[in-house]
């Protein structure tokens, strides 16, 4: 288990819903990134200690809120999510370890899944249910082109 400085809060279901709150602040591998370099609140009501926002068009992972379980990657049947810093790796333990006090470990706290196959996505629901962060939401399919930066 990872050592955590922040308690992790699900994911805003109505995220989508709320652009004021979570508007599209980028794209990253193909998929919208909402809310980045906003400040959010964890299940504690302190300030998360990243910005990084949720990522995913339609598969959305709460970077903010995701401690790396990796359960997400070995339920998903469509290969949906690698590891955004150890890329390419996919599953659990197979993160890029951060030390504390590092540059990555301000920025990242842990490892993140990256859903940098939602295009593949069948909308099964299996990652939702399994991530113990609670930290995914999957919407109905939501064209890139149809959002505005
Ligand atoms: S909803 Fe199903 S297919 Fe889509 S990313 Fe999650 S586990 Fe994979």
């Amino acid at each position: 288990m990872k050592k955590l400085d922040f308690a992790s809060k699900p994911i805003d279901e109505n995220f989508f819903e709320n652009p004021q709150e979570y508007p599209l602040t980028g794209y990253h591998k193909g998929h919208a990134v909402r809310a980045e370099g906003k400040q959010r609140y964890d299940e504690h009501g302190k300030p998360y200690p990243t910005k990084l926002g949720i990522h995913g068009t339609n598969v959305a992972v709460d970077w903010d809120s995701c401690i790396a379980d990796g359960s997400c990657m070995e339920s998903c049947p469509m290969n949906g999510f690698e590891w955004a810093l150890a890329e390419g790796k996919t599953g659990k333990g197979n993160d890029l370890p951060i030390e504390e006090g590092t540059e990555l470990w301000v920025k990242y706290r842990t490892d993140k899944a990256d859903p940098v196959n939602e295009a593949e996505c069948i909308y099964c629901n299996a990652c939702v249910v399994a991530c113990p962060a609670g930290a995914i939401s999957v919407a109905k399919r939501v064209e890139l082109s149809s959002q505005k930066v």
